[in-house]
C-alpha cells in the first residue's frame, strides 16, 4: 500500500509553521493547508453572530451552549474555503465571502482558539483535513494536532517551536501597532489554551522531528525540513518486511497508514484522557476547598517538550497532587505498594503512573 504523501506540522504560534509549510510544499512539488485558518474562519463566523467569543468562560452558560451550537454547525455545514489565489497568496472564503484579511485580527485569532476546544467541532475539522490530503494524494499540513491526531501515521512529522521572546518578536514584526507586553501576553494564553485543552492538545507526536527555529534563518529551517520530509518518504516507500503479500488487503482501509491506526501512535486513549480530567477536578476542589490550598506560577509549565517535575516529597499525597497541579497529563512516579489495591492500580496505571520497585 502506498501512503499518502503527508508532510504533518504542528507547533507553537510562531514558530514559522505556515512560511515553513509554504516553502516545504513549494519544494515537495505539494499543496499545503493552514487548518488555523480554518479555525479562524469559525471564530470569525462566530464572532459574526454576535458572540462574545474570548475564553474558556464564553461557553459557559446559555449563550455559552448558543455559541457552541453556532461553532459546531459552521464547522458541519459552513462552506470554509482555503486555498492559494492567483497570485500565490492564501485566500480564505466563508459561505463565499473573502475573510483573507478579517481573519488575521487579534479578536479572531482568539475566538478561533476558543472554537477550537469545542470536541464536535475538532471533529468535523478532523474530517475535513484528512477528505483535503486524501483527495490531493497527500499534501503539507499545518496546525496544532496534525500529526497527534489528524495524520499520526503521516511518513513526515515536524513539530517547530522557537523560545518565547523570540517569536513574540517575530509577532510583533507584524503587528507593530500593538505593545510588545500585549504581544507577549497574548501569545502566552494562546500557549497556555492550545496546549492544557482536553482535546487534541498541543503536544509534540511520537516520531516527530523537533526544529527549534530560535537560532535558524528561515532557510535553514526550510532545508532541514525538506531532509525530514524527504527522509520520511523513502522510508514510507521502502519495501518492508512486515508488509502484507501481494494480493492480501490491507487492512484498516485506504491510507490507514497514514491515518495511523496504531494505537501505539496514540498516546493516550479517549478514556484515560477524561480520567485525567476528572481526577484532576476531583483533587484540585478537595485541596483548595478543604486544605484552601493555592497554588502560583503553573503557566510555567514548557508547553511542548520534555520536563522533570521534583516535589520535595514531604508528604505521600504529593505523588497524586503535584502532577495534578497541570492541565497537561503528567506521568508519575508511585512506589509499588500503592499498586497494591489492585483496582487503585488499574486507575494508577490509566493515569499514566510508573510503578516504582525501590531499592
Ligand atoms: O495557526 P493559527 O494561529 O492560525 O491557529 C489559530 C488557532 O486555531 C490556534 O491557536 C489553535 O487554537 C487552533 N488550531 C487548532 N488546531 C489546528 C490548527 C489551529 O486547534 N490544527
Amino acid at each position: 500500500m502506498t501512503s499518502l504523501r503527508v508532510v504533518a506540522i504542528d507547533g507553537v504560534l510562531g514558530a514559522g509553521k505556515t512560511t515553513v509549510a509554504r516553502r516545504l510544499a513549494e519544494q515537495l512539488g505539494l499543496e499545503y493547508l493552514d487548518t488555523g485558518a480554518m479555525y479562524r474562519a469559525i471564530g470569525v463566523a462566530c464572532l459574526r453572530a454576535g458572540h462574545t467569543v474570548v475564553d474558556a468562560a464564553s461557553l459557559e452558560g446559555p449563550n455559552g451552549a448558543k455559541l457552541q451550537a453556532d461553532a459546531i454547525s459552521v464547522a458541519r455545514a459552513g462552506i470554509i474555503d482555503v486555498r492559494i489565489g492567483t497570485d500565490g497568496n492564501q485566500l480564505v472564503q466563508l459561505e463565499g465571502e473573502d475573510v483573507t484579511a478579517e481573519i488575521r485580527s487579534v479578536e479572531a485569532a482568539r475566538a478561533a482558539s476558543v472554537v477550537a476546544t469545542i470536541s464536535q467541532v475538532r471533529t468535523e475539522m478532523v474530517q475535513r483535513h484528512r477528505a483535503w490530503a486524501v483527495s490531493r494524494g497527500g499534501g503539507v499540513l499545518e496546525g496544532r494536532d496534525i500529526a497527534t491526531v489528524v495524520f499520526p501515521g503521516a511518513p513526515a512529522r515536524i513539530f517547530l517551536t522557537a523560545d518565547v521572546e523570540e517569536r513574540a518578536r517575530r509577532r510583533h514584526a507584524e503587528q507593530t501597532h500593538r505593545s510588545f507586553a500585549d504581544v507577549v501576553s497574548d501569545l502566552r494564553w494562546r500557549d497556555a489554551n492550545d496546549s492544557q485543552r482536553a482535546v487534541a492538545p498541543l503536544a509534540i507526536a511520537d516520531g516527530a522531528t523537533v526544529i527549534d527555529t530560535t537560532a535558524m534563518t528561515l532557510d535553514e529551517v526550510v532545508r532541514r525540513a525538506v531532509d525530514v520530509a524527504q527522509a520520511g518518504f523513502a522510508h514510507a516507500d521502502a519495501p518492508r518486511e512486515d508488509a502484507p503479500r501481494s494480493g492480501a488487503p490491507p487492512t484498516g482501509g485506504p491510507h490507514a497508514d497514514a491515518i495511523g491506526n496504531s494505537a501505539r501512535n496514540l498516546g493516550p486513549t479517549r478514556g484515560e484522557r477524561m480520567l485525567w480530567g476528572a481526577v484532576r477536578t476531583l483533587v484540585v476542589s478537595v485541596c483548595k476547598l478543604y486544605f484552601r490550598a493555592s497554588w502560583t506560577n503553573a503557566n510555567n509549565m514548557p508547553v511542548s517538550g520534555a520536563v522533570i517535575i521534583a516535589p520535595v516529597h514531604r508528604s505521600n499525597v504529593d505523588t497524586v497532587l503535584v502532577p495534578m497541579l497541570f492541565r497537561r497529563r503528567v506521568r508519575f512516579l508511585g512506589k509499588a505498594s500503592m499498586w497494591k489495591v489492585k483496582s487503585l492500580g488499574r486507575v494508577f496505571d490509566k493515569l499514566g503512573a510508573i510503578k516504582v520497585e525501590r531499592g
